[in-house]
């Protein structure tokens, strides 16, 4: 791979930040790589680790000579963000994001954009429960999926050249429009997270069983429910405020769906549940077919290995 991009500046030094960062010095893809993060203890950290060739303690001096922003903040803060910096910004720059929500980000970020800055939002379709500066690791995006959401009159280049330096990342690019985005992550990451959330919750509101055999037996299903329960209670907080109405009819459907399966368990229809087990059955293998998981057995976990 060559560099795409002389100047990348990292805004926010968390999961996805330090994955970019660790996966673009793997692929050659910037002549240099800087960060800032919010508090000290973060910046601090990725000095001591080599997270980032310089991290700034102001976040305008990182993104003043900048060739490509990546902002790798909570949703809820980007436009905040972007209004922070937005006159240092350097014409000609391509101003990006990795926020899991679209419309929102879009919305908050367009009224700080200065003239001559190309905005192309986009979102890594991969994760882990984990967060922090030393999360990261550079196969994050390897075969994952990477959505670019340009708006209107963003320059076709500058679009191109993103899809360069997210391909060079490992992941497999394609565009999309932010509403289509945010409708089908409420169906594949919002609402899953949402009842994961709810059946972890249920569990902990039964404490009488929480305190022993739940913990004990969890590996029957419930401890994948709690790896995603996991999962960073500020990102999520702000997933579910800013995509919203998607999320909520999904949650509707969800609903309805969860009512049939009720109440076909209560009368017994054991036709109903059958064909509904075998319909979500095939939607397994298709992922596994499309390499976006792995066949083997229990998610690869090592037979005899300590949950
Ligand atoms: P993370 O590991 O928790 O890191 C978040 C970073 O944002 C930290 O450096 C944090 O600073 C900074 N930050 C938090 N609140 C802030 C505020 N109010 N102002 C300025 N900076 C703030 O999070 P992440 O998983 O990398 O997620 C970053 C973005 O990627 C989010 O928009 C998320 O939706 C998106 N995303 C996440 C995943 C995932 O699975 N995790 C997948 C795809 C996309 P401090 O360290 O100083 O607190």
């Amino acid at each position: 791979m060559s560099i795409v991009y002389d100047r990348v500046a990292l805004i926010g030094l968390g999961l996805i930040a330090s994955s970019i960062f660790w996966a673009s010095k793997r692929g050659n893809l910037a002549g240099e790589v800087v960060g800032y993060a919010r508090s000290a203890d973060t910046r601090d950290t990725a000095r001591e680790i080599g997270l980032c060739d310089t991290v700034y303690d102001d976040i305008r001096d990182a993104v003043r000579d900048a060739d490509l922003v990546v902002l790798c903040v909570p949703v809820g803060v980007m436009g905040d963000v972007v209004a922070q910096i937005a006159d240092v910004l350097k014409p000609g720059a391509t101003l990006t994001d990795v926020g899991s929500v679209k419309r929102d980000v879009i919305t908050s970020v367009t009224p700080h954009l200065p003239q001559g800055v190309h905005f192309v939002p986009a979102h890594p379709l991969a994760g882990t429960e984990h967060s922090g500066p030393r999360s990261g690791f550079a196969e994050l995006f390897d075969n994952r999926w990477s959505l670019l959401v340009p708006v209107d009159g963003t320059a076709p280049a500058a679009t191109a050249k993103l899809r360069r330096f997210w391909e060079g990342l490992g992941a497999n690019v394609e565009e999309m429009d932010a509403d289509h985005h945010d409708l089908v992550l409420a169906v594949t990451s919002h609402a899953p997270h949402l009842i994961a959330y709810t059946m972890v919750g249920v569990a902990d509101d039964l404490r009488r069983v929480t305190d022993s055999e739940v913990v004990k037996y969890s590996a029957a299903g419930f401890r994948d429910f709690t790896r995603i329960a996991a999962s960073d209670p500020t990102m999520w907080r702000d997933v579910f405020l800013t995509n919203k109405d998607a999320t909520l009819e999904i949650l509707g459907r969800f609903t309805e769906e969860l009512f049939a399966l009720q109440r076909a368990i209560r009368q017994g229809d054991g036709d109903h549940l059958f064909d509904y087990f075998t319909r979500t059955r095939a939607i397994r293998r298709g992922i596994i077919e499309a390499g976006q998981d792995t066949d083997a057995p229990n998610f690869g976990r090592t037979p005899g290995q300590k949950p």
